[in-house]
């Protein structure tokens, strides 16, 4: 009852006005914000052949997609080897190039250069961008269908007094409860990584200013206070438009700009940093690094990042893909360093959302940020935080699931002002990094080339996700 009470003042600040809107259709309402349709499911009833039809029909589509995208590719990779001949006729003409040869190669090379571009792009939409958006909207459909009886079984099992019989069910006594015993051992071995990240060149530039990374590192630290993690978290801000947040064994957690922009709330960060906090302090990276050694972890998500982003061919150096649009290190990082594997990954949502509720903060800004990152095209290719994790569906119920379980509190922190000031701040920090950038010499292969246009994923329109958030100022 009380939790009921918990929902009712917060839904009234969080979720959009329209809720109800009988006569939709299925198709329709899986395009809506988690949070609505788990609102909604208690109150709609599609048969399960609605739901099987759906599913169908999301799976053709996907296929249809996927095919379309593999022809553009081949279309762009046919384009590439033509090229190619054209290189081999103008080598079969003399020994040395006159003027107008030259000029010609030029041409042809930076034309190679942008057709790779743009045939990795459809690459990367095909086989992660795509898949997550699909994978998203299925997530929905099965929210909509389980979440009444899964919601009934978590209520059941907190009227029968079971609550802290789940895994980590003991949130009373986080901070002083057992997990991930003798994180501070960690700590030498995220040294060594970091050590290794920066030698091979995969580290994205630091971002020095003092302001965005002041009040981070604030917000982790309220965060950890109310945590099980166990040794200083000491934040690094990453100029990168990558969309994405990393920690290392021992509380090293960095956190790129591009993720910083993109939230639009205190939660959403915050359910972020929980979750990557999580991982330090269950120690996942560390357990999955006992089994290889740092140096070899490094150097493989190197040549992973090599090959990635640069699609195998010359051209464009890691350096320059990792910076300028071919956003990736998370990725590389979440194969090897970072120890993604499902279970893993449960734990830290499970964890994650626990820490924002013992900090004061609103757990669903994890959902509300998931849910902006899955569903968008543009900021799902930037994201690399998906391309690695299990299935939406599990993570998804086990969060509201993990909402559920917890006694309610008063009021949770939804958004801060000094949030809102800080991304202002770094809006415009991000502009003068940006110009600086453009007229500093460049690390490229082919500096005689036009610089390649922005990525789409830099270019993606702000929009509103449609919760009116309640904004609380800080005092
Ligand atoms: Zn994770």
């Amino acid at each position: 009852m009380i939790r009921s009470a918990l929902i009712a003042a917060c839904l009234a600040t969080v979720l959009p006005a329209r809720v109800d809107q009988p006569g939709q259709t299925l198709r329709n309402l899986i395009e809506r914000p988690y949070l609505e349709l788990a609102d909604l499911a208690t109150r709609v009833s599609f048969s399960g052949s609605q739901y099987a039809q759906v599913r169908r029909e999301l799976e053709a589509e996907k296929k249809k997609q996927a095919q379309l995208l593999e022809s553009q590719e081949k279309q762009l990779l046919q384009k590439i080897a033509q090229d190619r001949k054209e290189l081999e006729r103008l080598n079969r003409l003399a020994s040395r190039d006159d003027e107008a040869t030259t000029e010609k190669r030029r041409e042809v090379h930076c034309r190679i250069l942008e057709l790779e571009r743009q045939a990795y792009e459809k690459r990367v939409e095909r086989q992660h961008g795509m898949p997550v958006v699909f994978d998203n909207r299925l997530a929905k459909l099965s929210l909509l269908e389980h979440w009444p009886a899964e919601k009934s079984g978590v209520d059941a099992q907190i009227a029968a007094g079971q609550a802290r019989q789940r895994r980590f069910g003991d949130v009373e006594d986080i901070g002083v409860r057992k997990v991930g015993e003798g994180q501070e051992k960690d700590v030498k071995k995220g040294e060594e990584a970091i050590k290794d990240l920066k030698m091979y060149g995969l580290m994205p530039p630091e971002m020095t200013d003092e302001r965005v990374r002041n009040y981070v590192q604030g917000l982790a630290n309220d965060l950890a206070a109310r945590s099980d993690v166990k040794v200083p978290i000491k934040v690094t801000i990453l100029t990168s438009k990558e969309i994405n947040a990393f920690a290392l064994p021992g509380g090293f957690l960095y956190v790129n700009t591009g993720l910083i922009e993109k939230a639009e709330s205190e939660s959403e960060l915050a359910g972020v940093l929980a979750h990557e906090m999580a991982h330090v302090a269950a120690r996942h990276g560390a357990r999955l690094m006992r089994k290889a050694t740092i140096a070899g972890l490094v150097y493989q998500s190197a040549q992973i990042a090599a090959i990635i982003f640069t699609g195998g061919a010359v051209g464009i150096g890691t350096y320059y893909a990792l910076q300028y649009g071919f956003f990736g290190l998370g990725l590389a990082l979440n194969l090897t360093l970072l120890g993604v594997n499902r279970e893993f990954e449960a734990e830290a949502d499970q964890l994650g959302v626990q820490y924002c509720w013992r900090a004061g903060y609103d757990p669903r800004g994890f959902i509300t940020f998931f849910d902006k990152m899955a569903s968008e095209k543009g900021y799902v290719r930037a994201a690399s935080f998906f391309r690695t994790h299990p299935p939406f569906f599990e993570r998804i119920l086990s969060t509201f699931k993990e909402m559920e379980f917890l006694p309610p509190v008063e009021k949770l922190k939804v958004d801060c002002c000094e949030f809102q000031d800080m991304k202002e701040h770094l809006k415009v920090t991000t502009r003068k990094v940006e110009k600086e950038r453009k007229e500093s010499p460049k690390l490229r292969r082919f500096p005689e080339c036009p610089e390649p246009p922005p990525s789409k994923d830099s270019q993606i329109t702000e929009r509103s996700t449609g919760n009116d958030y309640e904004r609380v100022c800080c005092p």
